[in-house]
């Protein structure tokens, strides 16, 4: 189903080409004059981990398999994305990415395209698929690891995995990925208690540490502003142990950065809750069936999967790609008493 579908796709993309090659391609931009730059692709909504804050024990109800983008429709829409509108950046996500069959296909077709191309991963089964992967043409990895407990880790991902987690940062490392980045959601009284014990490892395995604000899109609706540890007092952990200097400002990246005094690397928060970068936000996204969004938060979505299905030219669907582009907020409302929760979790959507 992934290989490729025949000689009318390939006639439809033939043409394309030439189309593609006529047309010089156009920022995609947003109502409130942000350029779109960067693609978040979900490839699968399932998932190896059942992570507290993102997934429930049981009764996820997946998607079936049909209604799943196949490779050949992901890279048909990414390629939209980045000969049109000059997409500079594509990560691949999930659910977890790598439980989908023969990843690597699909990585050396949109590595092709010749984008920044990046995973956020469990890292669960990066032992077996680093190198594949990065053979294939992926650039850039981002790891989650929320604690370095084992009893803990089983907590919040419902699985005894931390060894094959840490193996698997290891052979990140190995395969030639730089940087590593890991990222780790910080929940208030599940692993707050460790920001500093994380920041070491960051420190002394050579990758990044970034730190992400819990947000409201776990599928259990436990999250409370509560439970949320935000950038300030995050910061504030690690620079009591080590002193940190603030990196200039981020432009469109979700993280803020600091480096450590004295000299040994960075690290980032992600502060989606308390300080919102919405106003610099140059992303959209793709969920596992194709349904295309312009905010994490959005509580709209754009059939693009069932455009494609039902025929429609490259130029059709660029058309209701430029029309929700044209509905994309200013910012999620989080922080405001009319904020409205997605129906989706972070699995479904594609973090
Ligand atoms: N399965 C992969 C992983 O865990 O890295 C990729 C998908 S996961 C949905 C993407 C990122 O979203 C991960 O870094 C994960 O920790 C984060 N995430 C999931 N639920 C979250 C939540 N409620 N708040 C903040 N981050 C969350
Ligand atoms: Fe799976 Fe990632 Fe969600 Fe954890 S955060 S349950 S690994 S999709």
């Amino acid at each position: 189903m992934d290989q490729g579908s025949g000689h009318d796709a390939m006639d439809q993309r033939m043409g394309d080409e030439l189309s593609m090659e006529e047309a010089p391609g156009s920022d995609l931009v947003d109502p409130f004059g942000r350029i779109i730059r960067d693609l978040r692709i979900s490839v699968t909504d399932r998932c190896n981990f059942r992570c507290t804050y993102c997934m429930p024990a049981e009764g996820m109800q997946w998607l079936d398999r049909s209604a799943v983008m196949s490779f050949e429709e992901i890279e048909r829409l990414a390629s939209i994305f980045v000969h049109r509108y000059r997409v500079e950046g594509i990560r691949l996500t999930g659910g977890e990415p790598t439980v989908r069959a023969h990843l690597a296909v699909l990585v050396r077709r949109l590595a092709k395209l010749g984008v920044d191309l990046a995973m956020t991963t469990n890292g669960a089964t990066l032992r077996l698929l680093a190198s594949e992967l990065r053979d294939a043409g992926l650039k850039r990895v981002n790891i989650s690891l929320d604690t370095l407990d084992p009893v803990k880790f089983e907590q919040m991902t419902r699985r005894d995995s931390l060894h094959r987690v840490l193996d698997g940062i290891e052979a990140a490392k190995a395969a030639g990925f730089d940087p590593v980045k890991i990222n780790a959601v910080i929940e208030r009284g599940v692993n707050d208690d460790e920001i500093v014990a994380l920041a070491e490892f960051g420190r002394t395995n050579g990758v990044e540490m970034r730190f992400i604000e819990f947000m409201p899109l776990d599928a259990t609706g436990h999250w409370m502003s509560d439970k949320v540890v935000g950038q300030d007092e995050i910061v504030a952990a690690i620079a009591a142990v080590y002193p940190l200097e603030q990196l200039p400002a981020r432009g469109a990246a979700p993280a803020d950065r600091w480096r450590y005094l004295d000299g040994v690397g960075t690290v980032g928060v992600i502060p989606t809750v308390t300080k919102p970068f919405c106003g610099d936000c140059d992303r959209v996204r793709l969920t596992a069936e194709g349904q295309f969004r312009t905010c994490l938060f959005a509580t709209d979505e754009f059939d693009l999967l069932a455009a494609m299905r039902n025929g429609e030219s490259d130029d059709e669907i660029a058309a209701r790609i430029e029309r929700a582009v044209g509905t994309k907020w200013a910012g999620h409302q989080i922080n405001q008493v009319n904020f409205v929760r997605p129906n989706r979790s972070m699995s479904q959507i594609g973090g």
